[in-house]
C-alpha cells in the first residue's frame, strides 16, 4: 500500500443514524485510528433531527437488540424510556438534540467531520481506497458505506451509496419506497381529512398478506397512517401489472357483528322508516357511509325497512369490507424507508463486512432491511453501524486491512 497524506484509517460515507453511531464506536474502540466522516449536507443526520415526529424513536422493545441500543443512548448521556407500545425516545423527545449529541461526541472523540462532502467516486487503486469529494480526492484503509436509501431526498438520501457500491462489484435488489401513504382509485373528495379506528388488511390473488389494526387517515390522494405505512411495506409492484392484484379492505368493526341490530332496527317504528343513508351515516362517520352504501350496491334512499334479508348481510358485511384499490404509493419523496438494497448474502451479517472487498463495510439503510413503524429502522441503522465499526476497528488493532 502507497502510503498518501491524506490516508485515513477509516472513511465513513454518510454521516446519518447509521454513520454517526459508527464514527462514535470506531474511536471508542481504537482512539488512534483515523476517523473521517463525509456528510453531503451542511449538518450531519439532516433525517435523524426529523425522526419520530420530531422526538426520535430510536428502538422497540419487541427487538433483541433494543437493551444495546439503550445501553448505547445512555453512554452518550441519552437515557430512553418506552411508551405503552414499545417504542422507546430519548427522555427528551428531542430527535434535533440526539443528532446534536452525536456531533459533540464526534468533535470531543477527535472524529474528523466533513460537512457538504458529497462523494461522487470510490474505488481501490494501489492498495487503499479512493474516495472522490467534489474536487478533492481522500485516501482511506477502510470504509463503512452509511448513505442511507433513497427515501426522503430532501434530508440527502438519493441512492448514491448503490453507484459507489457497485463500483466495487456489489449488486442492489430492487428498490422500493416503504413507510408511505397510498394513493388509491376512486377516492370520494368527501373523506380527506377523516380519520378512522379499524382494522386494515392486504389482499394479493385471494390471499390476506398483511393485516393490523390502528388508525387510518384520508387524504387527498388516498389513505395514510401507521398501519397503512406498515402495509405499503407488503405492496410489491409487480411488472407490468403494478398494482393490480392487490385490494384493501377496511373492516370499521373487527370487534363485532351489526347484522342482528339492523334486523331488530328494521323492524323499529321509526328506525325502519330511515333511510339507509340516514341509519348507517348514525353508526360511522357520514362520508364513508356513502361509500359503503355505493360499494354494497344499496340506493341510499331507501328505507331501512325495505331492505331483505341479504341486503341486511350486505350491508354488515360492508361495515368489515369497505374496499380500496392502491394505484401507486407516494414514492420516494414522501417514504420513510427503503425496501431493497445491498444484496443480503454479499454481506458477512455480523461484522457488516463486505465479502467482495476487503476492507468494506456497511451500515444502515443501504442495507436490504426495511423494518415497521415503531423505532426498528433506527434500531437497525444503530446496531448496523455500531458492529461496522467494532468489526473495522478490531481490523486495524490487528494491523489494518489488506485491500
Ligand atoms: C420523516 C421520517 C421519520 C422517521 N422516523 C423514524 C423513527 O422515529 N424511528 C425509526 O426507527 N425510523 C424512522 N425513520 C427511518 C430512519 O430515519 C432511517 O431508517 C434511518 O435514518 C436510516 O439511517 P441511515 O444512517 O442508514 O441513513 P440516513 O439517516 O438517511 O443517513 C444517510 C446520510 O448519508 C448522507 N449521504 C447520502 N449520500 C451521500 C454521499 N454521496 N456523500 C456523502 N454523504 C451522503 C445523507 O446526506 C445522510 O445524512 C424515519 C424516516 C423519515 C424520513
Amino acid at each position: 500500500m502507497i502510503m498518501k497524506k491524506n490516508m485515513e484509517d477509516l472513511i465513513i460515507i454518510g454521516g446519518g443514524a447509521a454513520g454517526l453511531a459508527a464514527a462514535v464506536t470506531a474511536k471508542r474502540a481504537a482512539p488512534s485510528m483515523r476517523v473521517t466522516v463525509l456528510e453531503k449536507k451542511d449538518k450531519p443526520g439532516r433525517k435523524l433531527r426529523a425522526t419520530g415526529n420530531g422526538r426520535c424513536n430510536i428502538t422497540n422493545t419487541a427487538l433483541a437488540t433494543a437493551p444495546t441500543t439503550i445501553a448505547f443512548f445512555e453512554s452518550l448521556g441519552i437515557p430512553a424510556r418506552e411508551d405503552s407500545e414499545g417504542r422507546v425516545y430519548p427522555f427528551s423527545e428531542s430527535a434535533p438534540r440526539v443528532a446534536d449529541v452525536f456531533t459533540e461526541h464526534l468533535k470531543a472523540l477527535g472524529v474528523n467531520l466533513w460537512t457538504n462532502a458529497p462523494v461522487r467516486g470510490l474505488l481501490v487503486e494501489k492498495g487503499c481506497f479512493t474516495v472522490d469529494v467534489e474536487k478533492e480526492q481522500l485516501f482511506g484503509k477502510a470504509v463503512i458505506l452509511a448513505t442511507g436509501g433513497k427515501a426522503g431526498p430532501s434530508y440527502g438520501c438519493s441512492g448514491d451509496g448503490y453507484a459507489l457500491a457497485k463500483a466495487l462489484g456489489h449488486n442492489v435488489t430492487k428498490t422500493l419506497p416503504v413507510l408511505t401513504g397510498i394513493c388509491c382509485a376512486e377516492m370520494p373528495e368527501a373523506l380527506k381529512g377523516i380519520r378512522v379506528k379499524g382494522k386494515l388488511s392486504l389482499n394479493c390473488r385471494d390471499q390476506v398478506v398483511f393485516s393490523e389494526q390502528g388508525e387510518i387517515q384520508f387524504t387527498d390522494y388516498g389513505i395514510s397512517g401507521i398501519c397503512v405505512f406498515n402495509l405499503s411495506r407488503y405492496l410489491k409492484y409487480l411488472g407490468e401489472e403494478k398494482l393490480e392484484p392487490y385490494t384493501i379492505y377496511l373492516d370499521l368493526a373487527p370487534e363485532r357483528s351489526f347484522a342482528s341490530m339492523l334486523f331488530s332496527w328494521r323492524q323499529d317504528s321509526v328506525l325502519g322508516g330511515k333511510t339507509c343513508t340516514d341509519v348507517v351515516s348514525g353508526m360511522i362517520k357520514p362520508p364513508l357511509a356513502a361509500l359503503l352504501l355505493k360499494q354494497a350496491s344499496i340506493n341510499e334512499k331507501r328505507k331501512l325497512s325495505e331492505l331483505s334479508e341479504s341486503e341486511i348481510f350486505m350491508l354488515d358485511e360492508h361495515l368489515h369490507l369497505l374496499s380500496f384499490k392502491p394505484v401507486s404509493t407516494m414514492g420516494f419523496k414522501m417514504a420513510q424507508c427503503t425496501a431493497g438494497g445491498i444484496k443480503a448474502n454479499e454481506v458477512d451479517e455480523k461484522t457488516l463486512a463486505s465479502k467482495i472487498m476487503p476492507g468494506l463495510y456497511f451500515a444502515g439503510e443501504i442495507l436490504d432491511y426495511d423494518g415497521p413503524c415503531g423505532g426498528y429502522n433506527l434500531d437497525h441503522a444503530f446496531n448496523t453501524g455500531r458492529r461496522a465499526a467494532e468489526a473495522a476497528a478490531a481490523a486495524f488493532l490487528q494491523g489494518g486491512h489488506h485491500v
